[in-house]
């Protein structure tokens, strides 16, 4: 088994994107500049927050945090996404998710420029991503598809099974490794909590990409000897031995399946610098969207 190390990959991406951001300052333009909007006191939403404002400085680009009170009403909340589609300082900005119960995420995923949607969420980034036109591909999925290549894993003519139906996750990766490209060009199958035969489904994956937040789900029976798995899950699961009481687990058992796949992504260190380092390419693509 060969560990599909995401932290080096994405800081490899990361050194791409911070030689463009020289080669533009060199050249006079314009630094690209990523808000970042954090709404309530989530302690994961805070780290993941925190991270991206972080890959900005690694990778020159300026940022902007704004952090707003658990009580701000969905009103204030799209009033700011629309000062932000309209400030020309900033290229493109996220609305950390989850947000609190009283806010409608779909109305405020829909309020975003499409430009500056970064996160991929906003229905028309779906759409041309479905229809393989340029556009924002959602970040946890894009940097599947970075890993994937950047490793030079081989998808063609594979058999892809993703777990999970997301729409952030789930059904744009299954989207994207059945599209005629590199990586791609899979054969795929989407499960979910409906479906039955799940373990033998899972078994037949050449790739076994699963997004569902069930920690230590898939078992070594549900995978196939020489497997490329793929785990997106993080939950956080209690931990006395850890000082802050917790640690971070995937939906795989890696212990349990490490032996039989040929590669697969740990947690944390896999998915999820992947996903941040996905950001920083689409904010930097961002700028050439004007
Ligand atoms: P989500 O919106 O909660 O969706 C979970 C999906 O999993 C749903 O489609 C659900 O099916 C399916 N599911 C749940 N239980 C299942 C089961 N027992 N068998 C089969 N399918 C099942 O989750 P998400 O946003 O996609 O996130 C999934 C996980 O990835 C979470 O742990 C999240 O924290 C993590 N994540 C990590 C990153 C990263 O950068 N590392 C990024 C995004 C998400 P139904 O549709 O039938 O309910």
């Amino acid at each position: 088994m060969e560990l599909l190390d995401g932290k080096a990959t994405a800081e490899a991406l990361k050194q791409d994107i911070a030689a463009k951001v020289d080669e533009i300052k060199a050249a006079g333009g314009k630094v690209p500049h990523l808000a970042a909007v954090l709404v309530g006191n989530d302690g994961g939403s805070k780290t993941y927050v925190n991270n991206k404002v972080l890959a900005c400085e690694r990778v020159g680009f300026d940022s902007t945090l704004i952090e707003l009170p658990e009580e701000t009403s969905e009103e204030e909340l799209l009033a700011l996404v629309e000062k932000l589609n309209n400030d020309d300082k900033i290229d493109g900005f996220i609305v950390q998710v989850p947000l609190p119960d009283h806010i409608d995420e779909d109305k405020v995923t829909q309020t975003i420029h499409p430009r500056k949607d970064v996160d991929g969420f906003h229905p028309e980034n779906l759409g041309r991503m479905m229809l393989g036109l340029p556009t924002h591909i959602s970040a946890t999925p894009n940097g599947i598809v970075e890993l994937l290549k950047r490793n030079n894993i081989e998808t063609s003519g594979k058999h892809c099974v993703v777990v999970g139906r997301s729409n952030i996750v789930g059904t744009p990766m299954s989207i994207l490794m059945s599209r005629n490209a590199n990586p791609g060009n899979c054969t795929v199958t989407m499960v979910h909590s409906r479906t039955t035969n799940m373990k033998e489904i899972c078994a037949s994956a050449d790739i076994l990409i699963v997004a569902i937040g069930k920690p230590e789900f898939v078992t070594a029976d549900m995978v196939k000897q020489g497997a490329v798995v793929i785990d997106v899950g993080t939950t956080r699961v209690p931990d006395d031995s850890r000082e802050r009481g917790w640690r971070l687990t995937g939906d795989v058992d890696f212990d349990g399946v490490k032996d039989k796949c040929s590669y697969i992504t740990p947690v944390p260190g896999g998915v999820g610098p992947m996903t941040i380092a996905s950001l920083m390419q689409n904010t930097l693509n961002a700028i050439s969207m004007k």
